[in-house]
């Protein structure tokens, strides 16, 4: 098929190069004329695991390219992907401004039958707004169908996400697309479902919502298991092996941020209040998020009493592992909430620092994770990057003024900890 995707960013992105593997023809269009620059001259705008070949592959085998052109993306395909952003105005809603842009780019220079595919997560009854908006700025007064598929990648493991899905949700109007639909997605062979397209884009909503009420579920346990003196840990293990809860998204934490679950939790609180049925478990969900940042804030604050002045270092600045994406990151909130009560901050990140120079300009960028520690009251762990875990300990205790660290991802083992001779103060293991 000949696909155009149009919104070049982690989704766009991963999805045009993962098509292009699947031996379809993409040109991936970004209106930042600079990031198509460098991807056509061979950079990478954002880091993802294993991207990066895919891409060099795939324009290599010439079933990949990049355009800043809307109008040579849409009269060089027959199926158009939107994958712009979606983001978050205040109270809630959703900035719906970039959809409806594209609706009109793409009406504007629709010549002939298309396909038009919402990959963006957007409200339920979107799709209805863009075929009214289709309908009305196109010129040529030509055949289309809209479709909603929305994207369950998770940034940090997106490439492989993409390539062995789940499932894959096509939301359509008529049976017309569903065929070149089921083509499009062949390569990837994962069960699809089929249905109307407010259905599918409830699915998205529905989904981001529930795990992120999974996450607030397990942290609030973890509140319970600092209070009573139990394992957070244990408690996820013997909950998660029932097969009717299932272990993924049990681990206690600093809480969820990035650029999904905290807008798409606020979204689907704000449709289900437009349509009259106020969902009020959603909004205890967020209540338990926020509550679970500043418990880790006190935490800090109860044991360093005053941090004015004082020096702490931070390891991990991205929203979670294997990522660059900074966006609505817990560790970055952290950071911000420590600056402001004075602190001054050594900070390391394995990708993420040069994106959070610009939301922590005042903190010490520090390139190597074991030199963090140096001269600092505390060191914070704020995201579960795997090598953290083979930090030198021996280095951290002696670096350190005291030796003290607080653990936001439950990355080691506390009486380990305490045997090696820190104060180690986690999330839901033990007394707070
Ligand atoms: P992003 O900010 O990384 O990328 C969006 C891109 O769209 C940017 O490069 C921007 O320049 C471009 N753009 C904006 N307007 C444009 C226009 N008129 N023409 C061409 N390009 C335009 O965003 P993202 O993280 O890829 O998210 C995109 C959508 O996918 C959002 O709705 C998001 O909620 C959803 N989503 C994101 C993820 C994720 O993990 N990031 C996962 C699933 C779904």
């Amino acid at each position: 098929m000949r696909i155009t995707i149009i919104g070049t960013g982690y989704v766009g992105l991963v999805s045009g190069t993962c098509f292009a593997e699947g031996g379809h023809t993409v040109i991936c269009v970004d209106k930042d004329a600079g990031k198509i620059k460098m991807l056509q001259a061979g950079g990478m705008p954002i880091y993802e695991p294993g991207l990066e070949e895919l891409v060099q592959k795939n324009v290599g085998a010439g079933r990949l390219c990049f355009s800043a052109s809307t109008k040579e993306g849409v009269e060089k395909s027959d199926v158009i992907f939107i994958a712009v952003p979606t983001p978050p105005l205040p109270g809630g809603a959703v900035d719906l401004s970039f959809i409806e842009g594209v609706s009109r780019e793409i009406a504007g220079e629709m010549r002939e039958y298309k396909i038009v595919v919402d990959k963006s997560t957007v409200p339920v009854k979107t799709g209805e707004k863009v075929v009214e908006t289709i309908t009305r700025y196109c010129k040529a007064k030509v055949d289309f169908d809209v479709v909603s598929n929305p994207e369950f990648l998770r940034e940090g493991f997106a490439v492989e996400d993409f390539m062995n899905p789940d499932r894959v949700v096509i939301g359509v109007m008529s049976a017309r697309p569903v065929l070149a639909m089921k083509e499009i997605y062949a390569p990837y062979n994962a069960p699809v479902i089929v249905t109307d397209i407010n259905s599918a884009e409830l699915i998205k909503h529905a989904a981001n919502s529930f795990l992120a009420m999974k996450i607030s579920f397990i942290n609030a346990v973890s509140v319970i298991c600092e209070l009573s003196g139990a394992n957070v840990q244990e408690v996820a293990q013997g909950m998660g092996m029932d097969a009717r809860i299932g272990r993924r998204f049990l681990d206690a934490s600093l809480g969820f941020g990035g650029s999904c679950f905290p807008k798409d939790l606020s979204a689907f609180i704000r449709i289900t209040e437009t349509l009259g049925y106020p969902f009020g478990l959603l909004k205890e969900v967020q209540k338990i998020n926020a509550e679970q940042m500043d418990r880790f804030v006190k935490k800090v604050s109860d044991t360093l009493w005053v941090l004015k002045g004082k020096t702490i270092g931070v390891l991990g600045l991205a929203f979670k592992q294997n990522t660059d994406d900074v966006r609505m990151s817990p560790a970055i909130e952290l950071c911000q909430r420590l600056q402001q009560e004075g602190a001054r901050l050594r900070v390391h990140d394995p990708q993420a620092m040069e994106k959070a120079k610009a939301l922590l300009p005042e903190a010490t960028y520090v390139a190597n994770m074991d030199e963090v520690a140096e001269g600092c009251e505390a060191l914070i762990i704020a995201t579960e990057w795997p090598q953290f875990k083979k930090l030198d300990l021996d280095r951290a205790r002696k670096s350190l003024m005291h030796p003290i660290i607080f653990d936001g991802r439950n990355l080691f083992n506390p009486e380990e900890m305490e045997r090696l001779g820190f104060l180690y103060k986690s999330i839901g293991r033990g007394k707070a």
